[in-house]
């Protein structure tokens, strides 16, 4: 019977281009005989090879796509269900359970399932900008289509006055530019107008688009349903087009050259 179990795969690409996926992720990919997921991602991922059965989808059917790939899989094969940056980060791993778990699945007689870690936006927005999430950091997603915006400003307004560095996920779409208006007057309550923000627009792809600006001129730049906005800390600073948060090291230790002296 095992010969004939099938099995998920749910794999998370990282941010980009296959450069930036884990090898884990290449190699679950290349065993998959069925790879399902949206157009832009597995565009992104270019030649699948020979002998796979692809079934891309728009971004409205996550539901539909995840129950057929459960179905597939259900059916003896091994099924790859990709998601940009990590699967379980507002990706596909949480919904891939939730069918799961509708329809009484034991892992000890039913399929098998593989959860394979990506690069998240928040960590690869923040390679490309410096060093900005060093020190405590929360990641809020202001899209309200499955979450009620009242959730969404009470952890805005929880992270701001913790004073966390915070990264906006889905920080807006054509219609939809309050949220990201409101969350920065939110902020703006508990830190100053030159905190540092990095808005970063398809990390490593070839839309990639880079700007660090402060609170207040955040809403002078366009902010698409591709970037991740990431709000510095009280700490957080500037250097040469770097964004950093310190750890603070600097409160510890001397970090002029050749002194190791506390
Ligand atoms: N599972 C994904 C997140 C999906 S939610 C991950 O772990 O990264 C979609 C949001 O992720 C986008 O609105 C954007 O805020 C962020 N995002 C995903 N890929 C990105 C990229 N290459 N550059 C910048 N932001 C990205």
């Amino acid at each position: 019977m095992s010969d004939y179990r099938g099995k998920l795969l749910v794999i998370g690409i990282g941010p980009g281009t296959r450069e930036q996926m884990t090898r884990r992720a290449e190699a679950a990919i290349a065993e998959a005989d069925t790879v399902v997921g949206y157009k832009t991602y597995l565009n992104l991922l270019g030649d699948l090879g020979p002998g796979k059965t692809v079934i891309a989808s728009g971004m409205t059917e996550e539901v539909i796509r995840v129950q057929q790939a459960v179905d597939l899989a259900e059916e003896g094969r091994r099924v790859a269900v990709v998601s940009s940056g990590d699967p379980g980060v507002y990706g596909m791993a949480g919904l891939v359970f939730e069918i799961l778990r509708e329809r009484g699945w034991d892992p000890a007689a039913g399929l098998e399932v593989e959860v394979i870690p990506g690069t998240t936006a928040a960590n690869s927005c923040a390679a490309l900008v410096g060093a900005p999430l060093m020190h405590d950091y929360a990641t809020i997603s202001l899209s309200d289509h499955l979450t009620p915006w009242e959730v969404i400003a009470r952890r805005v307004a929880a992270a701001a006055g913790a004073d966390f560095v915070i990264a906006l996920y889905n920080p807006s779409a054509t219609r939809r530019k309050e949220p990201l208006a409101v969350t920065r007057a939110t902020i703006t309550r508990h830190r100053p107008g030159t905190t540092p923000v990095a808005l970063v627009h398809e990390a490593y792809r070839l839309g990639q688009r880079v700007v660090i600006t402060d609170l207040d001129h955040l809403l002078d730049h366009p902010v698409g349903m591709l970037a991740t906005v990431i709000v510095g800390n009280s700490q957080t600073f500037v250097y040469k087009g770097f964004m950093v948060t310190p750890r603070g090291y600097a409160g510890k230790y001397r970090l002029e050259k050749g002194d190791a002296g506390q």
